[in-house]
């Protein structure tokens, strides 16, 4: 055995709180190690030349690298050893950055746990066998998972370079909460004008698939090859005969409130969710139509001159193979009304922030027009940011969207009611963006009152006459130092944005990991913000963090390309790492068939035993400590290696 030991000082990161120099003559001590460098970045080219040269003019058969965490540059070293004629997997890697020098000040402390993780490694590379990893070729589609923004966007990318895409929305149209929106900060553009073009392309687009009404159930397989079940709900309108005249909504005798408009305005039990809704297909909503309840009424079905509504349609399941995944599932706003004080649900003329869109937007139920439950027009307005954001006892992260969508709320009431006062509560604003300074200056020159604290409560109890009929917000101003009262016609509720409510459910069918949040985690923050920890699967938009729509637009082109690029690659490399199963060993107790998170194990009935199927095997080790009889072992992670690794810590 010929152990070549490399340690990096990763700059000042490990080299300060690590004596490079004494871990390097520990580990030419032990067995086996014939060269034991350092360097200052062994990830950089010099440093990975310096392995190579040793390898070559050595004659090394293993190599150990103490240096950061495997996921940063295991793949880098691999390589390197790969390069110079050693099989890539006679490499092992000791973390001595993520695990010790960032965790103490300590340098005594911090050299000699990296003395033992050293040891560790060395005792178990002597144990490594060669593995081959295996080329897989890639299924030439790519699953988009909502029709949000990021959803289109990342379609669109696809579909423009030749990809096939199937886009799964599960609400009636595409669009998501972009659709929802009047104007958008801080360029003021109208949402709708900018989004349905972009909706009408999908709808239209030769390569995308457009699946609304439809969820995904079942996800299977791996990168390259993922195993595909979406059921489409029915809608009960045939596509392939609705002429969209609008007739059956019109004669519709069931009124119940409309999602997209937050519940203020109504539609019917057969309806469009809005008008520029892609695809422009009628939906019966089984939950309130008369025929569905109560078994009378089929007046859409009359009233039908093309003979479109069907009542007999049923749930369909589509399966597809792709190679790819996008999960772009957007967000939920805060539910307000669990901040009891603040009036949500309680108080009339409180509202929140995605009410105001509809009512401010023409299309609205109020056609634009800003008014009060009596119907006339407030004459003052207070806008409440954070709501449920940078809150120790709801979420304690900034929603980033907040401070600016309130600013333009602000410019919008003053716009429409000249003569309003207007204030906004803020705790700090946060302007971070392109033009989001400008046009927090520009609101600042439009006569609005910016009053620097959170709005703790909001009543209809006055104690003077100017208070009389009014809601009344009670906040400590934090820049004089007061308690202030400010008495408004109307308050608007800044609510801030959530993970979806079914997150956790979408994360465990699609084997994703959550950020204490919830919202979706990505591989890395910075270096790889769309990938997953499961290859071939990325996120895109607000799902995986509060985002405004540049943002957003920037996060899904940037999925669009990550999946791109492994399809035109056309081949996938599928580690060895993977459960073997021994035919002499294994009795046929099927317990691994039905732990296996991957369902990557089949049975042979021929021959009384588990089969590992090693594609869609992810190599998690479930199986293998289950096993009763130890039939399994996972290349790479034996129990001789393990142990080994356990020895040098412990020795
Ligand atoms: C009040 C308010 C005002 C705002 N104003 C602005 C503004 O002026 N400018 C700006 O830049 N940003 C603004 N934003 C932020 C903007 O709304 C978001 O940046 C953007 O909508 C996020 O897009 P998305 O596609 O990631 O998510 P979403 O818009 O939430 O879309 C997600 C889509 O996925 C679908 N979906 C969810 N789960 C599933 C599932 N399991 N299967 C299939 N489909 C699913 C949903 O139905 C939806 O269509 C505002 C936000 C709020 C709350």
């Amino acid at each position: 055995m010929r152990i070549g030991f490399y340690i990096c000082h990763c700059g000042i990161n490990i080299a300060n709180t690590v004596d490079i120099e004494e871990v390097m003559k520990f580990a030419s001590q032990l067995d086996g190690v014939v060269v034991a460098k350092d360097y200052r970045y062994m990830c950089s080219d010099p440093g990975q030349d310096l392995i190579e040269e040793d390898i070559k003019s050595l004659n090394l058969t293993r190599v150990v690298v103490a240096a950061c965490s495997p996921r940063m540059h295991e793949s880098t070293f691999r390589a390197a050893c790969e390069e110079a004629g050693l099989n890539p997997y006679l490499f092992q890697m000791a973390n001595i950055r993520e695990m010790v020098s960032w965790t103490t000040d300590d340098k005594e402390a911090g050299t000699e746990k990296a003395k033992r993780l050293v040891a560790a490694a060395i005792r178990r590379v002597v144990l490594h066998e060669p593995l081959e990893a295996r080329r897989e070729s890639v299924a030439q589609a790519v699953l988009v998972v909502g029709g949000g923004i990021a959803g289109i966007e990342a379609s669109l990318r696809l579909a423009d370079s030749g990809k096939k895409v199937y886009l799964v929305e599960r609400e009636p149209s595409i669009g998501g909460h972009m659709a929802q929106l009047d104007k958008t900060f801080p360029t003021l553009d109208c949402s709708a004008c900018i989004l349905t073009p972009k909706m009408v392309e999908v709808g239209s687009h030769e390569n995308i698939e457009l699946l609304a009404y439809s969820e995904v159930k079942d996800v299977s397989g791996h990168v390259g090859d993922f195993r595909i079940k979406i059921t489409k709900k029915p809608g009960y309108v045939n596509a392939s005969k609705c002429v969209g005249c609008g007739v059956c909504t019109e004669k519709c005798p069931v009124k119940v409130p409309s999602e997209f408009d937050m519940g203020l305005g109504v539609r019917k039990a057969i309806y469009v969710p809005f008008p520029q809704a892609v695809p422009l297909l009628y939906t019966i909503d089984r939950d309130s139509c008369w025929y569905f309840q109560k078994g009378t009424c089929r007046i859409c079905e009359r009233f039908c001159d093309v003979g479109a509504v069907d009542f007999d349609q049923k749930e369909e399941i589509i399966e597809i193979q792709v190679g790819a995944i996008i999960v772009a599932t957007g967000y939920d706003v805060f539910d307000a009304s669990k901040i009891t004080p603040l009036g949500y649900g309680h108080l009339d003329n409180v509202i929140t922030s995605l009410e105001f869109e509809r009512i401010i937007n023409s299309s609205g139920p109020s056609g634009g027009e800003i008014s009060l439950k009596d119907g006339t027009a407030p004459t003052s307005v207070a806008i409440l940011h954070c709501v449920g954001s940078r809150d120790e006892n709801w979420n304690r992260y900034c929603s980033r969207v907040c401070c600016m969508y309130s600013m333009k709320f602000a410019h919008l009431v003053r716009e429409r009611i000249p003569e309003a006062k207007i204030y906004e509560l803020y705790i700090d604003i946060r302007a971070a963006g392109k033009g989001y300074e400008e046009f927090y200056n520009r609101v600042l020159d439009e006569d609005v009152t910016f009053i620097r604290g959170r709005g703790a409560q909001v009543t209809r109890l006055a104690t003077n006459s100017e208070e009389e009929g009014k809601l009344v917000v009670v906040c400590e101003d934090t820049l004089l130092g007061i308690p202030r009262r400010i008495p408004v016609d109307m308050v608007i509720l800044s609510v801030g944005l959530e993970p979806q409510k079914d997150a956790a459910g979408v994360a465990r069918m699609f084997k994703l990991s959550c950020s204490d949040e919830g919202f979706f985690l990505e591989k890395h923050p910075k270096l790889a913000p769309v990938a997953t920890a499961t290859p071939g699967l990325y996120l895109a938009g607000a799902c995986q963090g509060p985002k405004d729509i540049p943002d957003v637009v920037a996060h899904a082109s940037a999925a669009a390309a990550e999946a791109m690029a492994m399809l035109d690659r056309g081949y996938v490399v599928l580690e060895p790492e993977k459960a073997v199963i021994s035919e002499e060993t294994c009795s046929g107790c099927r317990i691994c068939l039905d732990l296996c998170p991957f369902d990557a194990i089949n049975f042979d009935e021929e021959q009384n035993i588990a089969v590992v199927e090693e594609v869609g095997c992810d190599g998690c080790g479930v199986c293998v400590s289950a096993c009763p009889s130890s039939a399994i072992v996972l290349r790479g992670y034996t129990d001789e290696e393990i142990l080994a690794e356990v020895e040098g810590v412990l020795a």
